[in-house]
Order: structure tokens, then sequence, then C-alpha cells
């Protein structure tokens, strides 16, 4: 990056996904995975981590007592907690003293910056709001803690009075704030008004900007503050956070870094951010959002046979920037829509073919045939590679059935339970397996793998890792088709498999005999 912007100011990272990213709808995280992703972020080169508010619950103050003994490498950990309330002095106020005992090298307070909220919540003079931050940051100062400043409603309070708002800006500063951060706390601030406000504040103070997403501009309100002036941003990892959530960092980052040409710590680092969007997302149980920009599934995919045919020859020339940059990849994706071109692409590990090949004649046909009874191998990879190898004759069949027998029963007064065992030809071999399990997939697996776990020691590392249902005609009721989605994994790779059919029982055979078999073609080599 040759053109990097030196002789502007670094950009400082600031996450809050532990704190106002837990505010989100959905987010919820363990004391275990709060420090896994604290060693994530900083892995991804993030310079601030806010852990909490140390004095909310156990869970907070816990993770303080932990994080102390943690080494990272560029973060800093950072607690995070209101300034004192009206009438007693910040020594005495049980929240400051909280913000001590965290024992963080770095405290943010928050304050009011609002006229109306220092009327109607604090209910004390505007006078006594200023007293109130100026006590706290010095009472701060003064056990030694290096401080930040989060002006709350800053950009509401602003609007109904911006000499107040300038303020209480000037008496953080003064109070030894080294960064002043204007936080959109209501979200409702577009970016013209951004950067009148950044514009409008007194000379020589370390700005910084926490924005949230109601009108959708979060990531772009933190792209012009930056531009007027801010060089500490505020955001969550995958832009969660209350309500709609907070500016996205895995969409500021790379803006910033190879767009802008800003410095930034997480420069040299910019690949590991869809590796940690995924990883928060996986934390907290929620699937990632495939349009995300940068770091989404979808980020860098291409439909159109034709559009396919320029991007194998010229990537640049239909994507922003090259996914590998983000730690993301391009995916050509199998449709009906794909040409031949894509199948030639995708069969390249089996072999050189080209368009004329009867094997791509062939596979298309049935691509086509499979997709109009509602298979989708866009998110079944490893379904559409058991096809290929199929047709090409790469393929070495691990399970062939001879029959399985379900049967689920319950009594007035036991929970359900349902009992399985089925015949299978493998490797020349007649085995059976049995199983008894809650549900009639579960079921299922347990059966297989009893069978087939004597032979293939290697399944104890494949475990379920995602198991989606779609039902496809819902209009025709009963009769309607199932689509099923497994995710497997064995640690070090996850891929997926794809079943349909009108009994979710086979749909989801179908998808689990794919990704034994996808496992066993490609990773086993050593056979009997
Ligand atoms: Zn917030």
């Amino acid at each position: 990056m040759s053109d990097l912007k030196t002789d502007l100011p670094q950009v400082h990272m600031y996450d809050t996904t532990l704190r106002d990213g837990m505010q989100g709808i959905e987010v919820n995280f363990s004391l275990e995975d709060k420090l896994a992703i604290a060693h994530a972020l900083d892995d991804a080169g993030i310079d601030f981590i806010e852990g909490g508010f140390p004095m909310s619950n156990e869970k907070e103050a816990a993770f303080f007592e932990r994080v102390k003994n943690e080494h990272f490498r560029h973060a800093q950990i950072v607690a995070f907690g209101s300034t004192r309330g009206p009438g007693h002095a910040a020594r005495d106020d049980a929240h400051m003293r909280a913000l001590v005992e965290a024992e963080t090298p770095y405290v943010i307070v928050v304050g009011k910056t609002w006229k109306a909220h220092v009327e109607k919540v604090l209910r004390c003079s505007h006078e006594e709001n200023l007293e109130m931050i100026q006590d706290s940051l010095s009472f701060l100062r003064s056990e030694g803690r290096r401080v930040f400043f989060d002006c709350e409603h800053f950009f509401d309070g602003f609007r109904d009075d911006p000499d107040y708002a300038r303020k209480v800006v000037q008496t953080a500063y003064d109070a030894g704030a080294e960064s002043v951060v204007l936080c959109d706390t209501n979200g409702g601030t577009l970016p013209s008004d951004v950067i009148e406000a950044y514009h409008a504040m007194p000379e020589g103070i370390p700005l910084g900007g926490h924005f949230h997403n109601d009108c959708g501009t979060a990531v772009a309100n933190s792209l012009v503050a930056i531009e007027a002036g801010a060089t500490q941003i505020q955001g969550t990892i995958n832009g969660w956070g209350e309500r709609c959530g907070n500016a996205n960092l895995c969409a500021i980052m790379p803006n910033v870094i190879l767009k802008m040409k800003r410095t930034c710590t997480a420069a040299p680092y910019l690949s590991h951010l869809t590796p940690l969007s995924r990883f928060v997302a996986e934390k907290a149980n929620i699937i990632p959002d495939k349009r995300q920009p940068y770091v989404g599934i979808a980020a860098f995919s291409h439909k159109a046979g034709q559009h396919a045919d320029v991007i194998a020859k010229e990537g640049r020339l239909m994507e922003h920037i090259d996914g590998a940059m983000v730690g993301n990849e391009r995916q050509v994706l199998l449709s009906e829509l794909a040409g031949r071109s894509t199948i030639v692409d995708k069969l390249k590990p089996y072999g050189m073919f080209d368009k004329k090949s009867p094997e791509v004649g062939k596979l298309l046909e049935e691509l086509k045939l499979r997709e109009k009874n509602g298979y989708e191998f866009e998110a079944a990879e490893a379904s559409f590679d058991i096809l290929m190898r199929k047709t090409v004759g790469e393929y070495r069949q691990l399970v062939e059935l001879k029959n399985y027998h379900l049967e689920t029963y319950k009594t007035a007064d036991t929970e359900s339970k349902t009992v399985g065992r089925m015949f299978l030809n493998s490797e020349a071999k007649e085995i059976m397996g049995a199983a008894v399990g809650v549900g009639p997939v579960e079921t299922l697996d347990a059966a297989l793998r009893d069978a087939l776990r004597a032979h293939h020691p290697w399944l104890s590392k494949i475990h379920l890792v995602d198991y989606r249902v779609r039902v496809l005609n819902p209009e025709r009721e009963t009769a309607a088709k199932v689509r099923v989605f497994i995710s497997s994994s064995d640690h070090n790779h996850t891929w997926d498999t794809v079943g349909v059919h009108e009994n979710i029982v086979e749909a989801s055979w179908e998808a689990l005999v794919d990704s034994l078999e996808y496992y066993y073609n490609t990773f086993v080599t050593e056979r009997p």
C-alpha cells in the first residue's frame, strides 16, 4: 500500500461487541466466549476492546477478573461506566470505584450531553452535569487510569443546544479524556449532519465517533467522521447492537484501510476479518448474514454463466477488491444459470475438461434436473462434489443401503424416543447398526455411525454443526417436499450437503450419507 496517507493521523479501532453488541437482539456470550472473542479481536489488530460494565452483573465482573491475566498483542482492554451521580463526590460513588477495581489500563466514561436528559433523567442543573464529568474523569486520572469520554446523545444535544454540547466536549478534554467520542446514541443522524457537527467542535481536541444504525447510515457516518477528523471509531463485529445495531467494524475497517488508505493497527491483519466475523457469529449462535459487505458468503459470489466466464479470466473487472484481502473468497455459484464454463471450472480437480466434454453436458443436465426438484447446490458444494465424482468415475461408495427402520414411541408418562436399526453394505462387507435417540434424524445419524464405526475410526472426528429444514411447496400441505441442509465439520474443514424428499427422514438420510461420503472420498486416503 504505497499510497498510504501517512500524513494523516492513525485511526484507532474501538470494539464494543462485548458491551454494546450484547445489547443486540439474540446476542449473548458466555464468559468463555467473551475471552475467546477478545483474543480474536486482538489477532485482527483491534486497538481497544470494551469489556463491559463492571458493575452490571457478576459475569461482567468475572470477565475483568479473568482478563487481567491474559496477554494481548495489540489491544487494550477498556472498562465502561457512567459518570458519578449528582450530589456526591466521584470518590464516594460505587460505580466509579467498580471502574477502578476493574484494573484496566483504560476506562471509558459515558456522560450526558443533551440538556433534556440532564433535566429529565439526572434531574440536576446543566452546570452540575459538567462538574460530574470533570470530577469523574479527574478521579480516574488520579487513580492512574487513562480515560476516554462518550458524549451520550451528542447529536441530539448538538441540535438542541450546540454551545452546551461543545462545553461538554471541552470539559471532558480539559479533565484528561484522550478521546472525546461523539455518540449518535439514538442513531437518527445523517452523514451531512455528522460532518457539520465535527467541524463545529473546538480545535485540537482528539475526537472519536460512535454511531448506531437506525437510519442505515452508521458505517457512512463513521467514515465521514474520520474524514472530518475523528481518530477513534467505535463499532461492533457484524454490526450487532441495540435496535438496528452499531456501526459495523467488518465494513469500516476495510473501507478505512483499503479505500481511505489510512494507517491503522489492523492493516496487516485484514485477512483475519472474515474468519473473525464468522467466529463471533458462531459464538453467538447466529447464522451469519450472507449479504454482509466484505465478509458475507455472497460478497464475492457470482452466479450468471456468462459473467462467470469473465470472472475466471479477469476477476478485477467484476469485483471491487480481491476478497482474499479480507479473508473472504470468490464463489462461483452453481445454479441453472451457470454456464458450461462454471462446470469446467468446478471439474478442475478431476482433470482437464472443456465446454464440449460429455461429462460437462451430463453434469449440467443433472444439475438442472435436480434444481427443478428442489435441490440447491449453492450452499451444498460437498453434495455437488459427490455428483462430479460419480460423473467422472472418481467416486467410491461408502454406504450402500439395504434397509433402515425407525420407530418413534411415547407413552403417557415418558418422553418420546426413537429406536432405529439399519443394514448396509460397505466396502464389500455386510454391516448393521442400531441406536436410540430423541428424534428420527438423530437416531438415523447415530445408527449409521454405529454401523460404520468399527471400520472407519475417522468418523469420530466428524460432527454435525448445523441442520436446517425448509419446506419447499407448502401450498400442497402434507405432500410438500422438504429440503435439508447439513453442515459438518472435522474441526479443520466445514462442508455442506443437501437432501430433498417428501419425507424429512429420507431427505436427512440423503444429506447425511453425502456428508460422510464427501469426507471419505476427499480426506480418507488409507483404504483397506
Ligand atoms: Zn451505543
